[in-house]
């Protein structure tokens, strides 16, 4: 064998860069979590950290161990209590351990043979998380690669159960009803289905951000009378930009009244199922005929694993009905271990062994924790905004997002508050992010990291008014 790809193989290679690499993360950890790292995110303009990157390319080659120490370095440090910026957890570390072990054994694949492991396992979460909906045995699901793609999995299962296309092809306007405030995403996967302008029915919400029940109906019978097939309705659970929570029940009567697909987009705030003490945010989300959750923003576990899960196996099944031969003997057999018959991935990773790592290591309890540490510390933001006179909350939170904003000055709120964020992120000693709501725009944080804490909290408001009555706008 020629000797690169030998050496590139070699046993004691791995095991001495993987102990240094092992090293430098435990580092990383003390650092972050001391915060002895004074930047949580050493942010460069995308141009100088381009030409960083390009420099670093033509000087040095084989040497891995400084180039994971700058990865680290010049990453966003999600691990610091500062990090408060987008819905992606820190993960926990036995996470990330199973994914080094997944990497390496390579065994994803949504056919059972190459997935001998990860297949199983899929099963047994997916049951798992079934059971925490509340949904009866009946239920089941799969892991996909993120909620972007979870919910088009879950609209396609609604379109195979409504109706004909995928063998027909389009013959008729279908529509699905949705929150203005859903993500993005289910505007776009809608789109990807060729439903268009028309066919995204978005619902006003209420002062908490909420969709308006009172108007499903009206929308509904409009749709109709435009001559739109509806064959789903959507619930929040929760929105991305402010965690509002839409009302479950009231959207499943709803449903089920007009003989609706009803589907949970519980990307983030679906895992308040494993609270017992938030877990009412979503009464009603065993009514739904899918639901996705993703385990990579409150449940720990590096990006990306969602789980999708189904109130009954047989939609499961009848969304993808390709042959596909070399894979499977019978396509038409409802084989669970098999789970390429249910997602639009093929090869895909072994997410289930790093969520089960966790399960391992420390126990369902951790979720639960978790989920109710930071919804409770949301609560604790919120108290202490409201203190402030300098600050506005945007609503009363009901998750770990929290929207607010400054208005002490006599000046353009907005310009104000953009100005803030951006000088935050010159600083790097927050990481905060920003949205805009009815035109206003609102400072956001998620909390997603379970070492920061109010102190924490209580630094980061003190900072914002500091850099107002510095700032020169
Ligand atoms: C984050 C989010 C998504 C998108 O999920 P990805 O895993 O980022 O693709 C969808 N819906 C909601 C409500 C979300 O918060």
């Amino acid at each position: 064998m020629d000797s690169l790809l030998k050496n590139a193989f070699s046993p004691e290679n791995f095991r001495q860069q993987a102990h240094n690499l092992v090293d430098m993360l435990a580092d990383y950890l003390v650092q972050a979590q001391t915060k002895e790292l004074t930047t949580v995110i050493p942010y460069k303009d995308p141009k100088e950290s381009l030409t960083f990157w390009q420099k670093d390319y033509e000087e040095s080659k084989g040497d891995v161990s400084n180039f994971f120490q700058q990865a680290i370095a010049l990453s966003t440090h999600l691990h610091h209590p500062h990090y408060m910026g987008h819905q992606v957890n820190p993960p926990v570390p036995i996470a990330a351990l199973a994914g080094m072990l997944t990497e390496m054994l390579n065994n994803g694949m949504a056919v059972y043979e190459m997935g001998l492991v990860s297949n199983p396992l899929e099963r047994i979460i997916s049951e798992l998380l079934a059971r925490k909906i509340g949904f009866s045995n009946e239920a089941s699901g799969l892991l996909t690669s993120g909620g972007t793609l979870a919910n088009l999995t879950a609209l396609l299962a609604a379109r195979a159960a409504k109706t004909d296309v995928w063998d027909e092809g389009n013959t008729e306007k279908l529509a699905v009803m949705v929150s203005e405030e859903a993500h993005y995403c289910i505007d776009r996967a809608a789109r990807i289905m060729g439903m268009g302008n028309a066919g995204i029915i978005k619902v006003p919400v209420n002062e908490q951000l909420q969709i308006r029940t009172d108007l499903l109906e009206t929308c509904y019978q409009q749709a109709r009378d435009e001559g739109l097939h509806v064959i789903a309705l959507v619930g929040s659970a929760c929105s991305t930009s402010t965690g509002s929570y839409d009302d479950l029940e009231a959207l499943a009567a709803f449903a089920q009244k007009h003989k609706l697909w009803f589907h949970v987009d519980g990307a983030h705030g679906g895992a308040v199922v494993f609270s017992e003490k938030y877990s009412f945010l979503v009464k009603g989300i065993n009514q739904a005929d899918s639901v996705i959750v993703d385990w990579h923003k409150m449940l720990m576990t590096p990006a990306l694993a969602t789980s999708v899960i189904f109130r009954r196996n047989d939609d499961a099944f009848r969304t993808f009905q390709q042959k596909a031969q070399y894979l499977w003997a019978n396509q038409h057999s409802k084989d669970w271990f098999n789970s390429g018959k249910r997602t639009f991935e093929c090869t895909k990773l072994m997410m289930s062994v790093k969520i089960y790592a966790i399960l391992k290591a420390h126990g369902e309890q951790i979720f639960s924790e978790n989920v109710t540490y930071l919804y409770d510390l949301g609560k604790t933001f919120a108290t202490l905004i409201k203190t402030r006179p300098n600050f506005e909350l945007a609503i009363e939170p009901e998750s770990n997002i929290v929207c607010f904003r400054l208005v002490n000055r006599g000046m353009a709120i907005n310009d104000l508050n953009a100005h803030i964020r951006k000088k935050l992120l010159e600083e790097g000693k927050f990481y905060i992010v920003q949205t805009t709501l009815k035109d206003n725009l609102y400072l956001r944080v998620s909390l997603m990291n379970p070492l920061t804490t109010e102190e924490d909290l209580i630094a980061l408001l003190d900072e914002i008014e500091r850099l107002a009555t510095i700032i020169d706008l």
